[in-house]
């Protein structure tokens, strides 16, 4: 099964994902902070990572760029809760983000339709 690794310091969002992909055949790990969410990483090496840039310990930024150096061909998508003209996105982007969305999302079908192409 397909699996992702949510890291997301808001409760509600990581619940969000959890219960949308697992009642769609994926397997969804949790975690709260950067560090903790980095290793979940580590252990379970999923198809794609959800990450909120704003995190306590680590934030997206960091994992993204410790993602990618050490498992390049893990997708990482980066959710921000920024409304900046698309300064942030192209920063995330060029940093090897797979793509962006912005908080709230305002489609969890197009996350998934996102997902479904990064795994593919
Ligand atoms: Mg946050």
């Amino acid at each position: 099964m397909p699996t992702i690794v949510s890291i997301d310091d808001e409760a509600e969002f990581t619940r969000t994902i959890q219960a949308f992909f697992s009642s769609r055949g994926f397997v969804v790990h949790v975690a709260m902070t950067g560090p903790s969410g980095l290793k979940l990483v580590e252990v379970h090496r999923p198809d794609v990572v959800i990450v909120d840039l704003k995190l306590p310990g680590m934030d997206g930024d960091e994992i993204l760029q410790s993602i990618k150096s050490q498992f390049p061909e893990i997708p990482v998508i980066v959710i921000t809760a920024y409304n900046d003209g698309g300064k942030t996105r192209d920063r995330l982007l060029k940093l090897g983000a797979y793509s962006h969305f912005d908080k709230p999302l305002s489609s969890l079908r197009d996350l998934s339709k996102t997902i479904k192409e990064a795994i593919a």
